[in-house]
């Protein structure tokens, strides 16, 4: 009795402190665009057929004067539910296009950044800040920018899904769906929007040179996504057996650890400078 009063008692002072933190962070978070604590990392993508690096995911970086490197999973969650997002997003999508044209002019110009692009900054009602248009005044192709979405997007489809993914086609801006096989896994929207790729979520890529399923699951997917004519990225490369068993699956991308982690724009533009030659 007395121990689960006491587990009860450290259970309820664990919520609490969690509440307490996230609010805590919440209310850190509104100063922190304005104070530039925010900035956008950006990890390579390698093309694993040639291993060049074609494309990089623009990822963001919170560092907090006194609670240090705050994680994304941590206070994305909590930029959506204090209303923040949106600013967010559209401050990370402008760094994201900036960073796109500089790579562009270190390579053939092809070069294309990944943005997330959360649930709630589709379904908001206030004014999207206009990503074509900023585009257009960088004098950027529609395809330097890939929007990564969940499946969660498309599932719940309304009006202004669609409305945006057509626009973003007609843009020529491309669309990837992330952490591809761990959602609804309703294919039917394939069909119905146009994804240009499917990243594999890292979670099959992790075990698939250990378990069967992760493997068979991996394999199919790039299949699938082969005969619909997407391309497909696998997230969270960290040995050469994964490596190894992905390209032999015929998969066109790779992302992870092993080729190299979120870095600095400065960073990605030397790496890709001295590895787009020759
Ligand atoms: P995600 O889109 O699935 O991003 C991939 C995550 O995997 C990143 O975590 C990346 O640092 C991590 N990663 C990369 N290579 C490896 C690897 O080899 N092994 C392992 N274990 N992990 C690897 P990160 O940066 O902590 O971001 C976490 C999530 O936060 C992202 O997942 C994305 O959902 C969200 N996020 C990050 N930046 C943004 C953003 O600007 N906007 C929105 N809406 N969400 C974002
Ligand atoms: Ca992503
Ligand atoms: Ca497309
Ligand atoms: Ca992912």
């Amino acid at each position: 009795k007395q121990t689960g009063r006491n587990q009860f008692h450290y259970f309820t002072k664990e919520l609490d402190d969690r509440a307490h933190f996230q609010l805590l962070v919440t209310n850190e978070l509104r100063g922190a665009l304005e104070d530039n604590q925010l900035a956008v990392h950006y990890q390579p993508v390698v093309n694993l057929n040639n291993g060049r690096i074609t494309k990089a995911e623009a990822l963001l970086r919170w560092q907090h004067p006194t609670l240090g490197a705050v994680k994304p999973a941590e206070f994305i969650p909590l930029a959506e539910g204090a209303g923040l997002i949106k600013q967010i997003g559209n401050w990370v999508f402008r760094q994201a296009a900036m960073c796109a044209k500089h790579c562009n002019e270190v390579t053939d110009g092809s070069f294309q950044i990944g943005v997330n692009k959360s649930p709630l900054q589709f379904i908001t009602q206030e004014e999207d800040f206009d990503w074509t248009g900023f585009l257009s005044e960088l004098g950027l192709a529609g395809n330097s920018i890939a929007v990564e979405i969940t499946e969660g997007v498309l599932l719940h489809t309304s009006a202004k899904v669609e409305e945006r993914l057509l626009e973003y086609r007609d843009a020529g801006i491309q669309v990837a769906l992330d952490d591809f096989g761990t959602g609804y896994s309703s294919l039917s929207y394939l069909q119905k929007f146009d994804i240009d790729y499917l990243k594999i979520d890292q979670s099959f890529v992790r075990d698939i040179t250990t378990n069967a399923h992760s493997r068979a699951i991996s394999e199919s997917i790039i299949a699938m996504a082969h005969r619909l004519g997407l391309q497909v990225i696998a997230e969270g490369v960290e040995t050469e057996a994964q490596l190894a068993c992905l390209a032999s699956a015929g998969c066109d991308y790779g992302q992870g650890y092993l080729f190299a982690p979120p870095i600095p724009e400065d960073e990605l533009l030397k790496l890709i400078a001295s590895t787009s030659h020759g």
